[in-house]
């Protein structure tokens, strides 16, 4: 932590001081590979953690419920104007408190419950709020769910077509949490307007690599953008709405007063801080690395005899299939944390096993690419993860491992983090 921050947290509260600076350790110490985390930077997390939380300002910039918004005002227009910019919006809504408030406020502008929706299946590598069953948008609404092909565990087309075909969805949603590949926008936004449906792309994991063009934008051909600000974008927890001007007044109506009361202001300041950071240079070269990252790591693994599902990656994420490793993915996720090697455990594409014992991992590198780790390092991250998914019970190596990883990691310094 921060030595002046430190100074006046721990006499307040020594005991949360103590467990943010145990905190910042572990994250400082391992090789953090879940896909949707990030460090964000020190700029970022000095804007989050300003007098801004102090201020209520319901409304939006020119036309608020309270008094006292001649700074805020400018901070949220600010804001809004740079992810206008990064991302070729015409309208951008930065408010929503995360992602899932900000599909869910989706919802809220275009249908009513019990009306048709589609979604990527949460199994297949979906989100929970594109219409699973056990979230409030499988509940509320008519949920329609597409899958994968068995064969390349890709998207179908021809699935998602005939799907939209017959139960003409009022909303259609692109996106997910664990799709290794480019998503083809421009093929989900024909099947959209063909079928009159509205076409939503979730860019929650991609963010960072769209506003670098590391991953094609849905901005031109999708009717709404939903994305969160803290995965590969690299800013505070939040979320954003992008959608062209027709749908403008619709949005900023379900995001305020339909689902939120007061924006977090602390927040916007943080993305303001983060989109200004996406828009260098040095940005564009993390997120490019990112993708390089994981083909590398996915190179050395698949020569390792692991198994991908698709056989590889486009984008910053990896999903591996353990079964021929004869692990589960709970069992390895485990050991490769106490060797130091952060992840999840993960279904895969048409999981024999159950959710909470699946057969995969998912690992991803935007956090390994912020602190300057390169292809030579993750040929290394593979080499330990192949040791110790071998070797799950064996204490004293994944001791060893996290020692070897706590020497690695002392070379490259985490944004955000002082230790
Ligand atoms: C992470 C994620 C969300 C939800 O974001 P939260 O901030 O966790 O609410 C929504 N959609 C997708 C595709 C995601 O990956």
């Amino acid at each position: 932590m921060h030595p002046a921050l430190y100074q006046t947290l721990h006499p307040v509260d020594p005991e949360i001081a103590d467990l943010i600076v145990a905190e910042e350790r572990r994250q400082h110490d391992k090789i953090r590979l879940i896909a949707s985390e990030n460090y964000a930077s020190a700029a970022v997390l000095a804007a989050t953690g300003s007098v801004l939380t102090n201020q209520y300002s319901e409304g939006y910039p020119g036309k608020r419920y309270y008094e006292g918004q001649q700074v805020i005002d400018q901070i949220e227009a600010l804001c809004a104007a740079r992810a206008r910019a990064l991302f070729g919006a015409d309208h951008a809504n930065v408010q929503p408190y995360s992602g899932s408030p900000a599909n869910l406020a989706v919802y809220l502008a275009f249908v009513k419950p019990g009306e048709t929706v589609m979604g990527m299946a949460l199994p297949a590598g979906g989100h929970l709020t594109h219409g699973w069953n056990v979230s409030a948008t499988g509940t509320w609404f008519r949920a329609v769910q597409y899958g994968v092909r068995r064969d390349n565990h890709r998207i179908d087309f021809d699935e998602v077509r005939d799907l939209a075909r017959r139960e003409r969805p009022r909303l259609l949603f692109a996106g997910g949490t664990a799709i290794p590949r480019t998503i083809d926008f421009a093929a989900f936004a024909e099947i959209a307007r063909e079928v009159g449906a509205i076409f939503v792309a979730d860019i929650a994991h991609i963010a960072g690599l769209v506003a670098a063009g590391a991953h094609p934008s849905p901005v031109p051909v999708a009717d709404v953008v939903t994305t969160t600000t803290h995965k590969t974008l690299r800013g505070p927890r939040g979320g954003m709405i992008l959608c062209r001007s027709a749908h403008q007044k619709a949005i900023d109506r379900a995001v305020f007063p339909g689902l939120q009361g007061g924006p977090h202001n602390h927040t916007t300041a943080g993305i303001a801080v983060a989109l200004r950071e996406a828009a260098t240079a040095e940005f564009g070269r993390y997120a490019h690395q990112i993708v390089a990252n994981a083909r590398a790591l996915a190179a050395a693994l698949v020569e390792r005899g692991w198994s991908l599902v698709t056989g590889g990656t486009d984008n910053h994420l990896l999903l591996a299939d353990l079964t021929p490793k004869r692990i589960s993915g709970k069992v390895a996720a485990r050991a490769l944390d106490a060797a130091g090697i952060e992840l999840n455990y993960n279904t895969i594409p048409f999981d024999p096993r159950k959710p909470f014992d699946p057969s995969g991992i998912r690992l991803g590198t935007p956090s390994v690419t912020s602190r300057g780790m390169a292809e030579a390092e993750m040929r290394q991250v593979a080499a330990w993860m192949d040791a110790v998914v071998s070797a799950p019970d064996d204490a004293a190596l994944h001791a060893r491992i996290a020692g070897e990883i706590r020497e690695l990691c002392a070379k490259f310094p985490a944004p955000g983090i002082l230790v």
